[in-house]
């Protein structure tokens, strides 16, 4: 019965952080067109999508390759699907096949992924695909992403090896401790691709135990 005061919720928060994500941008002098923001509506229904889409946003993250396969079909063509996950090679096939819509896969961290992905953009005669090659800039183990000392030689893969694949930039992974290292998530530090869940969508269902939350 909550629905559609929480649908109504999503599409003013998606204004309110649109509002600062180019505020953010015009102070560290980029100009608002160049900031993208990944409305992140993993685990969110396809209603709840639908009314961000409404209000004129275009561009949605999941990380499942389960779940983007499943929600995809049933919105507009037009959204810009970006998989920000932990992807394996035996899912690039589903992902790539069930997603045709899908923009940007932002989670390459290793040349086996890359040369599949690159493959598979041939065999199915799909258009290149962007990609971000994700580096582990807060050298956390538990985080995916490639060691910085690494990135150089990957995105050299992707630019010299994968003629499928458009290298579109790095993505960045910072530490949860937002105190220690603060420069991972200033997007003042001049970031264009900007990934944001819960603040727009709500809550997550299991993350309500979550402590951090
Ligand atoms: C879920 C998720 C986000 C968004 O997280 P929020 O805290 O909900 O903004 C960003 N990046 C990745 C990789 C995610 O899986």
């Amino acid at each position: 019965m909550s629905a559609p005061a929480t649908e109504g919720a999503a599409a003013t928060a998606l204004r309110s952080v649109l509002t600062r994500a180019q505020q953010a941008a015009e102070r560290c002098g980029r100009s608002p067109e160049q900031v993208r923001v990944v409305a992140v509506s993993k685990t969110k229904t396809v209603s709840l999508i639908r009314q961000v889409y409404d209000v004129g946003h275009r561009c949605f993250g999941e990380n499942y390759v389960q779940e983007i396969v499943e929600k995809a079909p049933q919105l507009p063509s037009d959204i810009e699907w970006h998989f920000i996950g932990n992807l394996q090679s035996n899912k690039v096939k589903s992902l790539l096949a069930g997603v045709p819509n899908l923009d940007m896969v932002e989670s390459v961290d290793d040349e086996k992924i890359a040369n599949h992905l690159d493959r598979m953009v041939a065999s199915l005669g799909r258009k290149p695909l962007k990609v971000l090659v994700q580096v582990n800039t807060s050298g956390e183990e538990s985080k995916f992403g490639v060691d910085p000392s690494y990135c150089v030689q990957l995105v050299k893969h992707v630019k010299l090896g994968c003629p499928n694949l458009i290298f579109a930039g790095l993505m960045t992974i910072g530490m949860l401790d937002y105190s220690s290292t603060p420069e991972n998530f200033e997007i003042e530090m001049g970031s264009t691709n900007v990934r944001i869940g819960s603040t727009i969508f709500g809550a997550r269902e299991y993350l309500k135990k979550d402590k951090s939350q």
